[in-house]
């Protein structure tokens, strides 16, 4: 049976990059870039609540961390070390190997050296706590958005809530399909350039985690304002073309969570400018309806024009 000591040297400690000290001594140690200030976050993801305690560890390595990354995508920051707190049932050496190959490619892929950690025998439970970089002052928050401003949504979201769908029994995608949805499902792409790129830009922005219409309304409480989606600007295409009904394809982009694409408010001053960050990053982006004035109400405009308010209630671990 492997120590708790050698699980962390085996599978835990690699070459840090940035990092003045690293995995092994009782606290880690970080300096930030002058000029910069440091942003932080938490997610936590617990077995049967954020995944399927059978889920492929591989997949759930990188998952762990990306979800993370993408919080500091949303403050247009920089990741740069994360801290990984690991509760596991066993020490299953090809398990932690396998999570540990998931988790580093993205920590890769991202440029984050992993710093440290806890790690514990108990029910399956991952936490990361991540640390990354942003010019002083240049943070994107959730409180910047105005009247007027349009809202933004990047990427094709709906596809994690369709492949989850899918792996419920509730539709019954094609072999494409299901690996498109299941890819956004399991191995999430946060936009961390993108994110970056949209500091001075952007007024507000989150990622969203819990269902779009959930999350805008984070955004409409911080920043005090309401607004209207044009349901005929949603990208809903990309899920049609997956095969959902027009109803699915709906409740998987407003309602479905786990896409981390961002969302995000800007004047309709900068929209040349988006269009041309958007092509040069590859990256789709629709302009999905507009900031209003009436504090905390949200409008979906239908396609025939027709206009209702609609709840802003996303996921909710305690509802
Ligand atoms: P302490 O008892 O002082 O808290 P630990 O024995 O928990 O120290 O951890 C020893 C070292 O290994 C520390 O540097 C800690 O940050 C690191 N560490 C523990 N678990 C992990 C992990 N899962 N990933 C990365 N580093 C870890
Ligand atoms: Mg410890």
């Amino acid at each position: 049976m492997p120590s708790e000591f050698d699980l962390i040297r085996r599978h835990f400690t690699r070459p840090a990059h940035h990092t003045t000290l690293s995995v092994g001594d009782d606290a880690a140690l970080l300096a930030p870039r002058a000029g910069m200030q440091l942003a932080v976050s938490t997610d936590m993801l617990v077995a049967g609540t954020h995944f399927f305690a059978d889920a492929d560890p591989e997949a759930l390595g990188w998952k762990t961390l990306a979800v993370n990354v993408s919080d500091l995508a949303a403050m247009g920051a920089e990741p740069r070390w994360a801290v990984l707190a690991l509760s596991l049932p066993a020490a299953d050496e090809a398990w932690i190997a396998a999570f540990a190959r998931g988790f580093f490619a993205c920590a890769d892929a991202f440029g984050v050296d992993l710093a440290g950690g806890d790690t514990t025998r108990g029910p399956l439970n991952l936490c990361v706590t991540i640390f990354g970089e942003v010019p002083a002052g240049a943070a994107v928050t959730r409180g910047g958005a105005r009247t007027g401003d349009d809202l933004w949504i990047t990427g094709t979201p709906g596809h994690a809530a369709l492949g989850l769908a899918h792996l419920r029994g509730e539709v019954a995608l094609g072999a494409d399909a299901a690996r498109t949805c299941l890819a956004a499902l399991h191995r999430p792409q946060p936009r961390v350039a993108f994110g970056q790129a949209l500091r001075g830009i952007a007024s507000a922005m989150l990622d969203v985690s819990d269902g779009l219409l959930g999350d805008l309304g984070h955004i409409l409480e911080c920043s005090g304002c309401g607004a209207l989606i044009d349901v005929a600007a949603l990208p809903l295409a990309a899920l049609h073309a997956c095969g959902a009904d027009d109803a699915l394809a709906r409740r998987c982009l407003l309602s479905g969570g786990d896409d981390y694409e961002l969302l995000f408010a800007a004047p309709p001053a900068q929209r040349e400018r988006l269009a041309a960050l958007a092509h040069g990053h590859g990256l789709p982006l629709s302009r999905i309806g507009t900031i209003t004035a009436s504090a905390g109400e949200l409008v979906l405009r239908e396609t025939d024009g027709r206009e209702h308010p609609t709840a802003h209630a996303g996921y909710d671990h305690f509802a």
